[in-house]
């Protein structure tokens, strides 16, 4: 396994810049998943490091070598695609052998390091099917094995999930975690699919337009965004813009006068997650914003609420399941409340849009 460092890594096409500046250190055995919207880089990035495509600028490092301009087959990454590209006239066992063979790995070292794939996404009992045999799930399985069966020293994942349906996704991301910690990998994750990220990675780095916005554990990056666009883009949240009136007070574009525990003097925009609101009768939070109920959605495991606010504000508010049953009475379209939150529960901003 191995250390990989990202050294002002850029890619132009033409006149466009798929990726601008990437510098990041993975540590040895680290997951990380590569996060944004479509078209933000996440892709371009990964294909730079296997080697698929050649960088505008910058340099790329694994373990001890620099290996920017070492072709593909030389970089010792193991790649699975979203699409599985399994060959479709070879059987489970020969897509996973042909890897090793294109290695020259000896033919008793060969069956072993099969046999050890294999097993490890539970596929031995299916090594004589062809791909259409196999569900999506299990393709996705053999792609697994054949990139881990070279023993790489970084595991490459582009969407590896995307194919399959919600349940299986589930499955197969909390496998390839197991395995990944198991086998102390280390490997990048791309996905625009911002729970996957969250529940798969040590760290994640989030992109958009081509520029890294914040890299940080799961916690950190969704606990304590960086700027609007990570805030935004990671989970929801109510966003207030205007300027500090008083101390640990900020007056809205409303004129409402918000208690925001960590205010700064240039602050410029306060957010408030939905799940750190509360909807009650009667104003009791630090902050209490009177709102009218636009829309009740039911969700299972939680109960997304639409609310108007004073002025244009458009709010929303998400109560856990557990709780729904108090606020029966009082939560109909219509219904006159107070969305409360605590001064400690805002993000503060320093842009006005991102
Ligand atoms: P997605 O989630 O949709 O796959 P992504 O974040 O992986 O998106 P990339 O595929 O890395 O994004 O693309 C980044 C940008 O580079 C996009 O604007 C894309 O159109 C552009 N791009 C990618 N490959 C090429 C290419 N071969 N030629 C020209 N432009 C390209």
């Amino acid at each position: 396994m191995a250390n990989v460092s990202l050294i002002n890594l850029k890619k132009q096409f033409g006149a466009s810049i798929a990726v601008s500046d990437f510098s990041l250190e993975i540590t040895d055995g680290e997951l990380v998943a590569f996060l944004g919207p479509s078209g933000c880089g996440k892709t371009t990035t990964l294909r730079m490091i296997a080697g698929f495509i050649e960088p505008t600028a910058g340099r790329i490092v694994i373990g001890d070598n620099d290996v920017t301009n070492t072709p593909v087959h030389r970089r010792n990454t193991g790649m699975v695609f979203q699409r599985y590209a399994l060959f479709p006239h070879m059987t489970v066992a020969h897509n996973v052998s042909f890897g090793l063979e294109m290695h020259k790995i000896a033919p008793v070292e060969r069956d072993k390091r099969i046999r050890e794939a294999l097993d490890m996404v539970r596929m031995t009992e299916l090594k004589d099917r062809y791909p259409r045999q196999l569900s999506g799930g299990q393709q996705q399985r053999v792609a697994i094995a054949r990139a881990l069966a070279i023993e790489p020293k970084v595991f490459l994942l582009d969407e590896p999930l995307s194919n399959l349906d919600a349940k299986l996704r589930l499955e197969v991301r909390e496998e390839i975690r197991t395995l990944q910690q198991r086998l102390g990998l280390t490997t990048i994750f791309v996905t625009h699919d911002q729970e996957e990220a969250l529940a798969i990675s040590d760290r994640m780095a989030i992109m958009h337009d081509g520029i890294v916005q914040q890299v940080g554990s799961p916690q950190t990056v969704y606990e304590h965004p960086a700027n609007l666009f990570v805030a935004d883009f990671l989970g929801k949240m109510n966003f207030f813009s205007g300027s500090p009136c008083a101390d640990s007070q900020f007056l809205t574009q409303e004129e409402l006068t918000l208690n925001v525990t960590k205010l700064k003097p240039d602050t410029t925009m306060v957010g408030v997650r939905p799940e750190r609101t509360v909807l009650s009768s009667l104003p009791e939070a630090d902050n209490n914003i009177a709102v009218t109920v636009q829309n009740v959605s039911y969700l299972g495991a939680h109960i997304h609420v639409t609310l108007k606010g004073p002025g244009v504000q458009r709010l929303t508010c998400q109560i856990p399941n557990t709780q729904a049953g108090r606020n029966d009475a009082v939560l109909h379209v219509g219904a006159s409340l107070y969305l409360g939150f605590s001064a400690e529960d805002c993000a503060i901003f320093n842009e006005r849009s991102h």
